[in-house]
């Protein structure tokens, strides 16, 4: 029996309409084809192997690297009313073999396994007797080593092919750059399958970049005004900061929690499993945390140092919004802070070539902070895809960046680098360039240097503005074997001969004597009508109230896109709160009644 798509779609998952490519890829898989697709984080992956497991007769089996996102999934297609198990390392021998069970007497509509347990002869064998609907292989960018999250498992899944010739297999990745798409295809045997790119665009995420100032303060100013009481990440690149950041901003009255690969492990799990069931909590992270976050209303992405690529930027900052409603990605970036990266870099026991590629990676991670274009063309184009128009949703669209000829700024800097003997941060340089009186200068007399005192048109912050964006230009390195001092390129030589000129962006947070417009922060949803608004929390509140009692997120239960929608139309019977987006028939049998009783409570009210 094949079941219907759209309608598996409307009455298990309660969405109207397809998204992007959805349908084309479960009709693909549906009629038995392979297909490889290529979506970013949010894009909607999931339904594309659950609705054809549901479509098809059997179970589908789900290769996942994670056991906290299997979870995740597992108990969300519960709510739904769906079939579903998990079977990895975290669970005792008695709950395994009843889920072995189950699948053999055909009672699952979807089992999620890691690839090492798939792998064994005994669960393959057990396979054989069972009718597979599909295979889903998740996360396929685990497949190659030019991925970051090289699994060598997902090489031996190849096989399944030759194994199982009748059942289609479905690769789904958000990675999606060339050398590993490549990979996937030729490693899995996938090179039949039909390839399914979506465009890599986050749409709902607003982008900005700030130049450092005062790191904290505009933190938590940025979290005052646009996210208080929400969920979200702040990265840092050392434990110690990670450490030291949660407990300031626990003491500012956040309920922020540390996460790092230092920690204890029951600490760090405890952590985690607070950010994804409680509805206001701030991780703050090394890299460590993320992978296999599933959480659908992280609200902020926020980095307080640079992240190690753009690649990284770009799949940090994607577990913000993933429930498609308004986030942010706000970074905060000093000169210091490349001189780290690079220092780490240079320093590390890696061969020439790769120090080379990372050296160019964060020469572009550079180039995306320093623009005067479109934060997100940038990015698409780095990622091989053309925006046409500017987003108008990032922060150099909402407050245009001027730029100003800046050959002779240029020349006054590029000459203050080579008269002080190109050792010097800018910290000093700037200290000389404005004339200071410190005891560097003293002791190195470089007061009586024809550069001293001669950048009295700018202010402190303009010149660190401007030497960045000369490191960025390429015409001053950071000398990495000493200590981190300024040189001269070679580039910069026809600039201090007057033969080329340079074009510098004035930064909106440094532009002097003009009002910092900041662009409105918008709320990820937004109600005209206070008493929407007050619907709205009450419904979050028994939301809370129901996940507690499960032990589960409360996003498995509703998102707040769902709980907007009710907010907004204020349904009075079931048969119209049916219609609203994500309540299928098993969410409508199973919280309806309470969800209405809470909004014919404050139509009474
Ligand atoms: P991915 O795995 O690609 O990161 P998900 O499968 O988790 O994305 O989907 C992201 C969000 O979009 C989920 O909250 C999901 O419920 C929602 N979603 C996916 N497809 C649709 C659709 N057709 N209509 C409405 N919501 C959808
Ligand atoms: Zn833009």
């Amino acid at each position: 029996m094949i079941r219907d798509a759209q309608e598996v779609l409307s009455k298990v998952f309660g969405f109207e309409a397809f998204r992007g490519q959805q349908q084309d890829i479960i009709e693909e898989v549906v009629g038995g084809g392979d297909a490889l697709v290529l979506m970013p984080t949010g894009g909607g992956k999931s339904l594309c192997y659950q609705i054809p497991a549901l479509c098809r007769p059997g179970t589908g089996v789900v290769i996942s690297p994670l056991i906290a996102l299997m979870q995740d999934q597992v108990e969300s297609l519960r709510q739904l009313g769906v079939q579903a198990a998990a079977l990895n390392s975290s669970l005792d021998y008695h709950t395994a073999s009843e889920v072995e069970r189950a699948l053999v007497a055909g009672a699952l509509d979807l089992i999620y396994v890691a690839p090492e347990r798939l792998l064994t002869p005994g669960f393959l064998r057990l396979l054989e007797r069972c009718e597979i609907a599909l295979f889903a292989i998740d996360e396929a960018h685990c497949v190659s080593q030019w991925g970051h999250d090289f699994r060598p498992e997902y090489r031996q899944l190849a096989p399944l092919r030759a194994r199982f010739p009748e059942v289609p297999r479905l690769a789904l990745t958000a990675t999606a750059d060339g050398p590993t798409r490549r990979d996937i295809l030729t490693q899995l045997e996938l090179t039949e399958g039909r390839v399914f790119a979506a465009s890599f665009d986050r749409p709902n995420i607003r982008y900005r970049v700030r130049p450092k100032a005062n790191p904290r303060r505009q933190l938590k100013a940025f979290l005052e005004a646009e996210h208080r009481g929400d969920a979200g990440i702040v990265y840092c690149l050392s434990r110690g900061k990670v450490e030291d950041t949660a407990q300031w901003l626990t003491a500012e009255g956040f309920t922020a929690l540390p996460y790092h690969a230092g920690l204890d492990k029951a600490v760090r799990a405890a952590n985690q499993d607070r950010f994804l069931k409680e509805e206001a909590v701030v991780m703050v992270a090394t890299i460590a945390f993320g992978m296999g976050i599933d959480k659908p209303d992280v609200r902020f992405v926020a980095h307080l140092d640079l992240p190690k690529s753009l690649e990284a930027y770009y799949q940090e900052t994607g577990r913000a919004g993933r429930d498609g409603l308004a986030a942010n990605a706000w970074m905060t970036y000093g000169l210091e802070d490349l001189v780290k990266l690079r220092q780490l870099s240079e320093a590390s026991a890696a061969p020439d070539e790769q120090k080379r590629i990372e050296r160019q990676k964060l020469d572009a991670l550079l180039g995306y902070c320093e623009t005067v274009r479109c934060r997100r063309q940038v990015l698409l184009d780095y990622f091989g895809e053309t925006l046409a128009q500017p987003c108008g949703n990032c922060d150099t669209c909402l407050e245009p960046v001027t730029s100003f000829d800046g050959t002779e700024a240029a020349q006054k800097a590029l000459s203050c680098v080579y008269r002080t003997g190109q050792i010097f941060g800018a910290g000093h340089l700037i200290d000389v360039l404005l004339g200071g009186d410190t005891e560097r200068i003293r002791k190195f007399r470089h007061q009586e240097l024809s550069t001293y005192g001669i950048g009295g048109d700018f202010g402190r912050e303009e010149w660190r503005s401007i030497f960045r964006q000369l490191v960025a230009l390429g015409l001053v390195t950071v000398d990495v074997e000493g200590h981190g001092g300024l040189r001269l390129t070679s580039e910069a030589r026809p600039v201090l001969r007057g033969e080329r000129r340079i074009e510098l962006r004035r930064d909106p947070a440094t532009a002097r004597g003009r009002a910092r417009t900041a662009a409105k922060a918008r709320a990820p949803v937004d109600f005209e009508d206070p008493a929407a608004e007050a619907l709205f929390q009450a419904l979050r509140g028994l939301r809370l109230d129901l996940a507690k009692r499960q032990g589960v997120p409360p996003y498995v239960i509703f998102h707040d896109s769902t709980l907007a929608e009710m907010a907004r139309t204020r349904p009075s019977r079931l048969a119209q709160l049916s219609g609203i987006t994500g309540i299928g028939q098993a969410k409508l049998e199973r919280y309806g009644e309470d969800f209405l009783a809470v909004i014919n409570a404050q139509e009474a009210g």
